[in-house]
């Protein structure tokens, strides 16, 4: 069994086909999904389709690549009174695009931090060019836990958010040969520290450029960390299962 823990199927690119793309998740495997949002529109949009199909899990929050309101922080307390949740997220900061307004979105972020941290809730972090000041960030609370999705930091990064007892995602980026500090991080990493995940329609693995993403591509990433760890890939679906159930308490 495996469990995409990062997977935006609400996306509009998989409205023609989302139970044809579940199913085929499914033929590999993959069984379970959670769904990040990315602004308040996607919350509604999300909990349709958790209420649609067996499986999947919503979390709530608001992405560092989006516009937001300053009211959008007191409608997600308001929408957590009243719905299911497994995470917050994802939430975080982007450095890589263009203009970014650091100062708001450490608003937008600090703010979700103290809201996980006051309904028990883990975090999914996206922290694009942003690692070390996320690790800022969630060290400035006592009780956060969480995963850094589609991690691509250094060593000692990983090592530091390990430590502070978060976990790391990883997806397609892993499948590219070019990838080698990153290939060569996943092999010392401890195995409850990793978590799987496509980032699908995003994030493309190696051979599958400028084509969707899937959830059922993530058998390859599996595989690409078996390959490199030369541990056989059921073991490792296991484990990176029962972590995935752990930390969102599925
Ligand atoms: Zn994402």
């Amino acid at each position: 069994m495996l469990i995409d823990s990062h997977c935006h199927l609400d996306d509009s690119s998989f409205d023609s086909d989302r139970l044809q793309v579940i199913d085929s998740a499914k033929q590999q495997g993959v069984q379970i999904q959670i769904i990040p949002a990315i602004d308040v529109l996607s919350w509604e949009r999300i909990k349709n389709i958790c209420n649609q199909f067996k499986n999947l899990y919503a979390a709530v929050g608001l992405h560092p690549c989006y516009a937001h309101q300053p009211r959008d922080i007191s409608a997600l307390e308001n929408w957590l009174l009243t719905h299911k949740s497994v995470a917050i997220g994802e939430c975080g900061l982007d450095y890589f695009i263009p203009d970014a307004d650091r100062a708001q979105q450490q608003w937008f972020f600090s703010r979700q931090l103290a809201i996980a941290q006051t309904f028990d809730l883990p975090v999914i972090l996206h922290a694009r060019r942003s690692v070390d000041d996320v690790i800022n960030n969630i060290n400035k609370f006592k009780n956060l836990r969480g995963v850094v999705h589609s991690f691509v930091g250094s060593e000692q990064q990983a090592k530091r958010l390990i430590d502070r007892g978060f976990l790391l995602g990883f997806g397609g980026t892993l499948t590219y040969p070019r990838a080698n500090r990153l290939r060569k991080l996943i092999q010392t990493l401890p195995l409850e520290s990793i978590l799987l995940e496509t980032d699908a329609p995003d994030q493309p693995l190696f051979g599958k450029q400028g084509q969707r993403n899937e959830p059922a591509f993530l058998v390859h990433i599996l595989n690409t960390i078996a390959q490199l760890r030369q541990t056989d890939p059921e073991t490792l679906s296991q484990r990176f299962s029962q972590n995935t159930i752990q930390l969102f308490k599925l």
